[in-house]
């Protein structure tokens, strides 16, 4: 498992003079959602995991790259045949390793019947099993059907997962995320999810050619496959804003394979696989910044 206390003692051990840690704003529960930014370049990835409570694989994937990039950084080594040095200098990281804390927590520890919102819960979702099924935030609300573009309900209440909110930014965890993209307008973002091993870098079925070469490659470095849906509709994901909003790439890629949650024992196999996709993507950025 993997949840937030750990990824927070994750967080605490980087190296403070080569990763900035801080907060982008705080969860319905109140937990802070962090942020690590790694790097001095011009171009500006954005990397996020966690939207949902089962997939915190992408969250310790994320923390680990960048705990194993910056150490590669700071000592001038190589990372998986890419010069760390030169990537630092090109492109500045700013990751979101777990979007969704309260989601997770409920995911990982079930419900606490001392906690008022989790009270709520049972009585506004009506099960009361929830570890092993739950996606959205702590109030039901499927923080990846909750981004204004080609926003809908979905469902009509709070559920597990797939209920869209009352309306598109409702939650507190994607208004995080919208401000944070607002603010560093970012030239390229990638969500993390579980599971499937693909790559989408549409927005409802509609990319550029930029968009498709720059998954084509990262599926090549990934052994990942790159999937163009037909016919249907997203609903507020968050890579389908950032498309929409600031007409850059913005990708999905679906981690590993098998059912949620995915076991901590598939966390080396991910990294091998995520590590090389994550850096075709830094060097992608740095890229777009030399040549704009
Ligand atoms: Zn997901």
């Amino acid at each position: 498992m993997y949840c937030y206390s750990v990824m927070l003692d994750d967080i605490s051990a980087l190296d403070k003079t080569v990763t900035e840690t801080f907060s982008i704003g705080k969860s319905l529960m109140g937990r802070e959602i962090m942020c690590m930014k790694t790097g001095n370049g011009a171009g500006k990835l954005f990397l996020a995991g966690a939207y949902h409570g089962l997939e915190y694989l992408t969250s310790a994937l994320l923390v680990r790259f960048i705990s194993e990039y910056e150490r590669s950084a700071a000592n001038g080594e190589r990372f998986f045949g890419c010069d760390a040095c030169a990537l630092f200098d090109g492109v500045t990281l700013f990751t979101v390793p777990m979007v969704n804390p309260d989601g997770v927590d409920i995911a990982v520890n079930g419900i606490d019947l001392t906690d008022e919102y989790h009270r709520r819960l049972i009585r506004t979702v009506g099960i009361h099993d929830f570890k092993n099924v739950w996606q959205a935030n702590a109030r039901g609300v499927d923080i990846n059907h909750n981004f204004d573009a080609d926003w809908d309900r979905v469902l009509d209440k709070p559920s597990a997962s797939k209920y869209g909110g009352e309306y598109p930014n409702s939650e507190s965890e994607t208004r995080a995320v919208v401000n944070l993209a607002r603010k560093e307008r970012f030239d390229m973002m990638i969500a993390f999810h579980s599971q499937g091993g693909e790559i989408y870098c549409d927005f409802n079925g509609a990319y550029t050619p930029r968009s498709l070469e720059t998954a084509k490659r990262m599926a090549a470095a990934s052994g990942y496959e790159v999937k163009i849906p037909t016919g249907t509709a997203s609903f507020g994901g968050c890579k389908d804003w950032f498309i929409k909003e600031f007409h850059r790439p913005g990708f999905t890629v679906e981690i590993g394979r098998g059912k949620n949650p995915l076991p901590m024992s598939d966390l080396d196999g991910v990294y091998a696989e995520n590590a090389p996709l994550i850096l075709c993507a830094m060097r992608e950025c740095a890229h777009i910044a030399q040549t704009t």
